[in-house]
């Protein structure tokens, strides 16, 4: 078991398996951006030692995000590997989906058990302009591809952007109405990059819940929550709403994350610049009982929450250099 000095079991790690992606969402990252060389990411073998370590430690959900987590190489092995790890119980990944009408089926058989699918438009028009490139019907088909995998329940995340997408919140959580899926609103969170972009055409969890009561009526809740997001549904739908608003209603006392960015670096909030740099050690030659110590000690002094409201935004990496 893993305690930060605040009393939190800390037992989530989202592993970003590469910086890269194959598209260029407007809220992420900008569209000139360069990516890391492969040779200063971890490498497969390091990625599953870490996750080992991390679960000898009491780590049992991993994550796996980027970037794209399915542009990466040798993507099923890794699956394959991180799903074999002793102690861990839950494996996702979030991705584009681009990818997955060819890699849903491989990845659920090496032991993915769930995604989340990002979608923030069901316009093929608009999911283009957000995504630079992005076809719209590549996404969709990935998300039957998940389902038909039994990659379940789907998740799909939308991040709504002033001036892009606000209008779409009500057919997005339209498909809730027929489909057990939950549909997830994401509040816009300030990074590197484009920051203008994600301080300045923010629409906040409330506005979007409003939209959709005003089409739908009064959502109903329970108080449950799943992970970070705050669970409601239309009345009468198959599927669930959900609101992450890290932003105007954050849930840091309850957080029990801890990021390890494609580069090899322990990040404990996504929204504080302070980093650990495991990869360097290991590649000089520390022993595992030194990174064992090192994870420790980054745990251990695990922020209490995020500064945005003071106005400190982390300014030293973009989205997809994390992993969301
Ligand atoms: N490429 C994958 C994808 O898009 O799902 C995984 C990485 S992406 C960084 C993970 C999640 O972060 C996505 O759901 C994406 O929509 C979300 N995201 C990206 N930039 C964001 C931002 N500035 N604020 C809030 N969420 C963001
Ligand atoms: Fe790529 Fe995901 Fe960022 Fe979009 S949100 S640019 S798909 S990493």
């Amino acid at each position: 078991m893993t305690f930060d000095r605040f009393g939190r079991k800390i037992h989530y790690l989202r592993i970003s398996l590469t910086d890269h992606c194959n598209l260029r969402c407007i809220y992420c990252m900008p569209e000139d951006q360069t990516f890391r060389a492969n040779a200063e990411l971890m490498q497969d073998d390091e990625i599953l030692l870490f996750a080992r370590l991390f679960a000898e430690l009491g780590f049992d959900k991993i994550r796996l995000t980027g970037g794209e987590p399915t542009v990466r190489a040798n993507i099923t092995e890794i699956v394959r590997g991180i799903a074999q790890t002793p102690g861990i119980h839950s494996l996702s990944m979030t991705t584009n989906g681009l990818l997955l009408p060819r890699l849903a089926a491989p990845l659920a058989a090496a032991g993915l058990q769930h995604v989340n699918i990002s979608i923030d438009t069901l316009d093929a028009l608009k999911f283009k302009r957000l995504t630079h490139w992005g076809k719209l019907e590549q996404a969709w088909q990935g998300i039957l591809a998940a389902e038909e995998a039994g990659l379940s329940p789907i998740k799909l995340n939308a991040v709504i952007v002033k001036g892009y997408n606000e209008e779409d919140v009500i057919d997005l959580a339209a498909l809730t109405l027929q489909k057990s899926w939950q549909l997830r609103f994401i509040e816009m969170m300030p990074f590197a990059g484009v920051t203008t972009v994600q301080t300045q055409q923010i629409v906040t969890a409330a506005q979007i819940q409003a939209k959709i009561e005003c089409e739908f009526g009064p959502l109903e809740t329970n108080q449950r929550y799943d992970g970070e997001a705050r669970i409601f549904r239309i009345r009468g739908a198959q599927g669930e709403i959900g609101f992450i608003s890290s932003v105007t209603v954050p849930f840091c006392s309850a957080c029990t994350r801890a990021r390890l960015t494609a580069d090899g670096v322990l990040r404990m909030c996504l929204l504080r610049e302070k980093e650990f740099d495991l990869l360097t050690p290991l590649r000089n030659g520390a022993t595992f009982e030194d990174l064992r110590q090192m994870i420790l000690g980054a745990v251990w002094n695990k922020p209490w929450g995020h500064g945005l409201d003071e106005g400190d935004i982390p300014l030293n990496r973009a989205m997809n250099q994390i992993g969301g």
